[in-house]
Parts: structure tokens; C-alpha cells; sequence
């Protein structure tokens, strides 16, 4: 870093760290709380979708949320929402509610009470602690995951617990753990204001975090200059913003990412001093073992290995012309650009995602573009809280609290020890992640499945996992396996559901989030939930406790006490498993005051719960300074900013897989795809969002103004191909792949267009479910589906009829 950028630098932290302490001085009076004059209470809230995770100002009256605002002094969004944030009140009130537990009786949901259901649950995981599942999200609140997390793993000494964030981020963990030895960004958004340069690797932000494309495009409107490369399958909303657009075969952004390594090493234009101070080089064991660590590489061995990757051989495989491919490596190589990179499910949902994550994060190492302001390699989230509650609380099969692994006995002993449960409680194997969990549970249990009962809370898988068939319907078959589902409308998922929980969303509850920047985001609950609907974290306290009165060992410590033992202010344990004195403590504060002091261990402290309550957030790592008030991070690992790091160091990878305070640099090879086009499949299926509806749609799609902008799904077809095949919008089109097909409606030029033998299709729609289609390969180390990439046949469908479009 040179000195004008070091000086700007320490400016822009001490200001960061200004405002921090000023929000955490406030105490914990409710600073958001106030009447206006038309006698609306506004509160704060952060927005229940996407992770960006931008601040909502909540206006409530007569007990019903009736008006929405973007939070003018929230550092993420400054005021401003994007469609779906102006809307998210909306979401409570949609005409189909659940508000009482369901049982499936004779084939029919018949409504039952809250305290049958609870014995139901609780009597078939008594049977088969070890065959029940929890299958949870990115959407959990803290609390909530952090409950379902010791219920199972502590409770049950079973680590059969997967959130949905699986499917959509497990790559980029194992990209950030591979390289830094721990999870999660370095950067925040504030690179998005400094870089001159931001590249899209296979992300439509313009679409899918409206509001980080704002506060880029923004920029330009102020006069600034930032230059945008969209590297992409297809062209987008996203594209039509950028100054460069690199059209890629699937899966040879491999190839790309690798030839950006080897122009700047064979052109000597990577950053030597960097590279030599804070990097090692690392690949794979061998050409068949795809780990988490890999084995130590020699540089001469890492470049040999690259050598390969030359222009012209990339621009073969990728289709990308030389002249773009040397534009973008002549952008590394300039040392005056900052450059940061975002990515999101084009880069994760990957057969290769961990390799594909790994090596953007080895282009930026190489070329210095790390640790300073707008030099950053950033993955974003889908999720709300998919980096607080699945990566940070550690709600995935294999992981624990603050970056602890079930792997690890001093990592469990940890665990153990913060729950006050016997040694040797905490299984030390791995439990199913998510595919395998439905693969299990939708195998007959004769022929090996041993999943028998799966609670699934705020997700949707029976339209989110992929290939559907085999590793959903299929249960429909088997009489003896039971699927529990917590959820606030009819879903996909609750159609095939033997149990049904009527749950509270959003502000019916008290919550803690955590965004993709490394922010944590509290709550309070600011209305009721409607008829029964209950609390996702009461539903688990409930369980507990009914396995504990029933006489299950687990669920009591090492004191005899029940394992969600909480006191008020008087000392007294309040039975918070009673619904009518849930809301006698914050139940909420509890959880999360215990789970705070577990995230230490690996630096990623997040500040105390009462601090948030008057903050739009706090980054983590999260410190106390000598005067008592709480600082927030910005930059992970540089001296500048972070509290961790050694005086005099520059930067320091505290968590090193090395153990030398140095970054990994992979190399990765480009390998093809599982799926490619053939003669019976001869065309790419990707798969994606829309900006109008929010993963499944089954809460945008019980809003009115954002169901009839998008109502249906639809198929996106090149021009060309559209007019080989005879086919105009609104025609019926049949896709057909190796699992499933299905029928919709053709949209031409409409808001994005697929390069020729390509089609995209939007997973939103519960009427239309493309991942019946899609492929159930999974990246070999995280364990995601690629959504991204299968073969498909096209056909014109029944030629008279049409459809309108949107
Ligand atoms: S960008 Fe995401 S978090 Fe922000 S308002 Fe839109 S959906 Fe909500």
C-alpha cells in the first residue's frame, strides 16, 4: 500500500470506528423506537430477503405492519430499498396464512393442537434419535439456529443438521477456509465506494442485490469512475451497465480465472513483494483427490502447472476473445487500479465451485489487489442470514459454533464445555449435508436409508433441491418416513408434508441476523403472528424440553438442568417451553449471549447483544476499546484495521492452514462439466433468480404488486435459436432433460438473453419446478449442487396455444 492510499485508509477507519462507538454509546434505550404524528410506531428491522441486508424503518398501527422505509443513516443501503424491500411488510399478510399445526390423517391435513404436535415430534425422534434430521437456513435467525444446533448436536449427540445454505454458499466457505483458513470476507461494501474496478464473475447484481448496484452505478452519477467488467453465460440487466462484457462456454471460467495467473507470472507482472511476504502456493494431492487442503506446491510447480493456460488456449475452450481475456489481465496487472471482484450462485452453485472460488481469491493475492479499500475478492449471500447463522453459529453438518469442526475434540470439548455437557457428548462424525440427508430419507430404509423423520424450518426445499424427483417426491412412496415442516404459507414442501407448523416471519418475531459483509443485525418483535402461528426457536425449545420430561438424557446438562435453563432478572427459571411465558425474557438475548463468547476462539467476536439494539448493524470482529465502547472491522488482516493483527506485520492471515500467517494460492485445473449437450440434450439449462421474487416466491408471490410484475415462470431463448426452432414469445416451449421435463412459456429478448444452445429458466415458480431438471452432481469438497449447467432438449410445445409474459 502506498502512503497516500495508507493515509486515506486510516481516515476512512477511524471514521468507520467513529460512528460505531457513537451508535454502541447509546445503551440500549431503543433509539429506532419513536410515534410519529399520524400515531405509527416505527421500529427498525433489517429487510427479511436477500444478504445484503439493508435496513428497513418499520411503521406499525392497530397491530399490523402499514408502512415500509428504507433506514437514511443504515451505512448498507442509506435510505434506499429495492422492490422487494419497499414491499416486505406485505409478506405477513397474504390470504393463505398457516395459523394452526396440521397432521396428515387418511392423506389429509387435519388441524391438531400445539401440544399434540410437540408429543408427535417429540415421541418419533425419541424412537430414532439417530435417524432424524434438521433441515434449517440461511433465513434462521442466530437464535434459532444456534437452538437447533445444540438440540441436535449437543442434545441428540447427532450431527444430521444441514441449512439450505448448502445449496447456495457451501463453495464459497470451502473457497475462503482453503486459502485463509477461515470462512467469510475480508472486505466489506465500503470496497464497492473506493474500487475503480468491479468484475461480475457470473453474477447479475443488478437483479439479485439491487441495492450494492446502486451504490455502485451511483458513483458514476456523482462523477466518479468505475469501470465494470461482466463476465457472465448470458447477458443480463447487469450487463447493460458494464464496460466490458466476457461471454463465456460454461464451466471454462476455470480456464479464465487461471489464465489471469498465468499472464501476470509469465509476463512478470504479478505483485512479486506481495506475493513473497504473505503467500504460499497450494494444489491438489493428486489429479483425482479433490480435499480441503490439498498439499504444499512449490512456485516453479504452481507456474509449470498454469503454463497451460495461455491466451490462446482459453480463448478456444471459453470462446472468449484474446483481446478481452489480455483487457482483463492487463486490469490485474496495473498495480494504480482496486479492484474488487463479487461473486454469487455462478461462481458457488459450481461442479467446481470450490476450485472456482479459490482461484479468484489466488488472481487477487497475486496481483496485491487485497487489503486495501476496494481491493477485494467478496462473495455475496442470497440469504439473510446465510453467513450469520450457517457459517458463523455453524449450523452445517460437519461444523459448530464460531468456526469450530465436529472433526476437531478440542473443538467439540469447547462446545461441550460452554453447554455444560459430558465429554464425549458431540459426535465427532460429520452428519449428512443436505443432498445426502434427502437421498437418505427419500431411499427406502431397508435398502439403506437412514433417515426417517426430517424437520425442515424456514426453507423450502421441495422446490429448491435439485433433481426433485429422485431426492424429494420420492418420499411420497415410502409410508414410513415422516417430513415435518415449519412454514408460513403452502409450499411445495408442505404439500407432501405428515406434519405441518404454523411458523411467525419476520417482525412477529424478535430476531438476529447476520449480512454478507460480516454485519450483525438485531430486532425486536414489533407485531403478533397470526391465529397460532409460533416462533421457529419456540417450536425447538418445546421439543427439547417434551424429550427431556419424557425422560431423554441429552436434554439435560451435566447438572441434571434442561439445556435451555433460562433465568429472569429475579434469578428465577422462567419454563420459556410453555408458550404463555415465552415472552416473559427475551428468549432471544439469552441464546445469543451464550453463543457469543463460542465465536472468539476463531476472531470473529461479535458484539453484545444490547449494543446492536441501537446499531444498523456491527461487523465483526467486534472489540471493546480502552474508553468501553465497541469498534467494528472493515478489513480483515490488515494491520490498519483489524484489532488482530501484529503491530508492524502490514497484513497477517491469523488463521493460516499453514500455520505462517500466509494466504494459499491455488492452482485448480479446468475440468469439464458432469452434464455438457449431446445429441439428445443439445442445449445448456442454467438456472436463477428475478429481481421481483425472492428465492421460491413464497412470500413475494402473496404480494400483490410483486406477484403481477412476474407472475409466472418462463424460458429465456436466444433470438436465433428461437427462430430455428419456430418459436415466438409467449409460445409453449417442452424442456427435456435426463431426470424430468416441463412446459412454459417462450420470452425472447426480454430481460436477459442466453448466447445461441442456451436457455435459462427462473426457479420462482411453484407451479413450474425447474429443478425437476436440474442435476444433483455436487462440487466434490462443498458438497453444492451446480444449478448452473445441464444438458437439455428444446422443443416448440402445443403450437396454438401462447401464454402472456410479464
Ligand atoms: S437489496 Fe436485498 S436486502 Fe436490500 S431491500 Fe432489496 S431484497 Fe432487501
Amino acid at each position: 500500500m502506498n502512503t497516500m492510499e495508507r493515509r486515506d485508509f486510516l481516515k476512512l477507519s477511524a471514521m468507520a470506528a467513529a460512528t460505531a462507538a457513537a451508535q454502541a454509546k447509546a445503551g440500549v434505550e431503543r433509539t429506532a423506537l419513536h410515534k410519529d404524528a399520524h400515531g405509527i410506531r416505527w421500529d427498525k428491522a433489517p429487510c427479511r430477503f436477500c444478504g445484503t441486508g439493508c435496513h428497513v424503518k418499520v411503521g406499525v398501527k392497530g397491530g399490523r405492519v402499514v408502512a415500509i422505509a428504507g433506514a437514511e443513516d443504515a451505512d448498507v443501503n442509506k435510505g434506499l430499498l429495492c422492490v422487494k424491500g419497499y414491499h416486505v411488510g406485505g409478506i405477513l399478510y397474504g390470504k393463505d396464512r398457516l395459523t394452526t399445526p396440521m397432521l396428515r390423517k387418511e392423506g389429509k391435513l387435519e388441524p391438531i393442537s400445539w401440544d399434540e404436535a410437540i408429543t408427535v415430534i417429540a415421541e418419533r425422534i425419541y424412537k430414532n434419535p439417530q435417524k432424524f434430521a434438521f433441515y434449517g437456513s440461511g433465513q434462521w435467525t442466530i437464535p434459532e439456529g444456534y437452538a437447533a444446533q445444540k438440540f441436535i448436536k449437543g442434545g441428540l449427540s447427532n450431527n444430521h443438521i444441514d441449512p439450505n445454505a448448502r445449496l447456495c454458499m457451501a463453495s464459497a466457505v470451502t473457497g475462503f477456509i482453503s486459502t485463509y483458513g477461515v470462512d467469510e470476507p475480508a472486505g466489506t461494501y465500503d470496497d464497492l465506494d473506493n474500487a475503480s474496478v468491479v468484475i461480475f464473475w457470473g453474477n447479475n447484481p443488478a437483479e439479485m442485490h439491487p441495492v450494492l448496484f446502486s451504490r455502485i452505478v451511483d458513483r458514476r452519477s456523482r462523477g466518479e469512475k468505475v469501470t465494470i467488467i461482466d463476465i457472465g453465460t448470458r447477458r443480463t440487466r447487469s450487463t447493460e451497465f458494464a464496460d466490458h462484457y466476457l461471454e463465456f462456454r460454461p464451466q471454462t471460467d476455470l480456464a479464465i480465472a487461471n489464465c489471469i495467473a498465468n499472464y501476470l507470472i509469465e509476463n512478470d507482472k504479478y505483485d512479486k513483494a506481495f506475493v513473497e511476504k504473505y503467500c504460499n502456493f497450494r494444489i491438489d494431492v493428486d489429479d483425482k483427490t479433490r480435499d480441503l487442503l490439498g498439499k504444499a506446491s512449490t512456485f516453479e510447480e504452481y507456474k509449470a502447472k498454469m503454463s497451460t493456460y495461455t491466451l490462446e488456449y482459453t480463448s478456444q475452450l471459453s470462446g472468449v476473445s484474446v483481446e478481452k481475456l489480455t483487457m482483463l489481465c492487463e486490469t490485474f496487472a496495473d498495480s494504480k487500479q482496486l479492484i474488487t471482484s463479487l461473486w454469487c450462485m455462478g461462481v458457488n452453485q459450481h461442479y467446481r465451485g470450490t476450485a472456482m472460488n479459490r482461484l479468484l481469491h489466488g488472481i487477487h493475492l497475486l496481483s496485491g489487489q487485497f487489503g486495501k479499500p476496494g481491493a477485494a475478492p467478496t462473495s455475496l449471500t442470497g440469504q439473510p442470514s446465510a453467513c450469520g447463522t450457517a457459517r458463523e453459529v455453524g449450523t452445517l453438518a460437519h461444523a459448530l459454533p464460531g468456526g469450530r469442526i465436529v472433526a476437531k475434540p478440542e473443538h467439540r470439548a469447547d462446545c461441550e464445555k460452554a453447554w455444560n455437557m459430558a465429554p464425549g457428548t458431540i459426535n465427532e462424525k460429520p452428519g449428512y449435508h443436505t443432498v445426502l440427508m434427502f437421498e437418505k430419507f427419500c431411499t427406502p430404509t431397508a435398502e439403506g436409508g437412514d433417515i426417517d423423520t426430517i424437520l425442515v424450518q424456514v426453507t423450502n426445499p421441495g422446490q429448491t433441491l435439485p433433481n426433485l424427483y429422485k431426492l424429494f417426491d420420492a418420499k411420497k412412496d415410502l409410508a414410513d418416513k415422516f417430513l415435518i415442516v415449519s412454514e408460513v404459507y403452502p409450499t411445495a414442501t408442505t404439500e407432501i408434508a405428515d406434519l405441518v407448523l404454523p411458523a411467525a416471519l419476520w417482525v412477529e418475531k424478535s430476531g438476529v441476523y447476520g449480512n454478507s459483509e460480516r454485519r450483525t443485525q438485531q430486532w425486536f418483535k414489533q407485531v403478533e403472528p397470526p391465529g397460532g402461528a409460533r416462533e421457529d426457536v419456540w417450536m425447538t425449545i418445546a421439543i427439547a424440553r417434551k424429550l427431556y420430561d419424557m425422560g431423554y438424557p441429552g436434554m439435560k446438562d451435566k447438572d441434571g438442568k434442561f439445556i435451555f435453563s433460562y433465568k429472569d432478572e429475579q434469578g428465577n427459571e422462567v419454563p420459556i417451553w410453555d408458550y404463555a411465558h415465552f415472552n416473559d425474557i427475551n428468549v432471544d438475548k439469552a441464546l445469543y449471549e451464550e453463543y457469543r463468547p463460542l465465536t472468539h476462539a476463531k476472531h470473529k467476536n461479535v458484539a453484545p447483544y444490547d449494543v446492536l439494539v441501537n446499531a444498523h448493524g456491527l461487523r465483526w470482529p467486534v472489540v471493546q476499546t480502552k474508553d468501553g465502547n465497541w469498534r467494528e472491522t472493515r478489513f480483515r488482516f490488515t494491520e490498519a484495521d483489524d484489532p488482530f493483527v501484529k503491530k508492524g506485520t502490514g497484513l497477517q492471515f491469523y488463521h493460516s492452514t499453514t500455520n505462517d500467517d500466509k494466504a494459499q494460492i491455488w492452482f485448480c485445473p479446468y475440468e469439464a462439466a458432469p452434464e455438457e449437450p449431446n445429441k439428445e440434450y443439445p442445449f445448456w439449462l442454467c438456472t436463477g433468480r428475478v429481481l421481483e421474487h425472492w428465492h421460491t416466491g413464497s412470500m413475494t408471490m402473496r404480494v400483490d404488486q410483486l406477484r403481477k410484475a412476474m407472475p409466472k415462470a418462463y424460458v429465456e431463448l436466444n433470438p436465433k435459436d428461437a427462430a430455428d426452432k419456430g418459436i415466438n414469445n409467449g409460445d409453449l416451449v417442452k424442456l427435456t432433460t435426463a431426470r424430468g421435463e416441463i412446459v412454459l412459456p417462450a420470452w425472447i429478448n426480454g430481460r436477459a438473453q442466453p448466447p445461441r444452445g442456451s436457455v435459462f429458466v427462473p426457479f420462482f415458480d411453484e407451479k413450474l419446478l425447474i429443478n425437476r431438471l436440474t442435476l444433483d452432481v455436487t462440487c466434490p469438497v462443498s458438497k453444492e449442487p451446480d444449478y448452473k449447467k445441464c444438458a437439455t432438449k428444446v422443443e416448440k410445445y402445443n403450437p396454438t396455444e401462447k401464454q402472456p409474459l410479464p
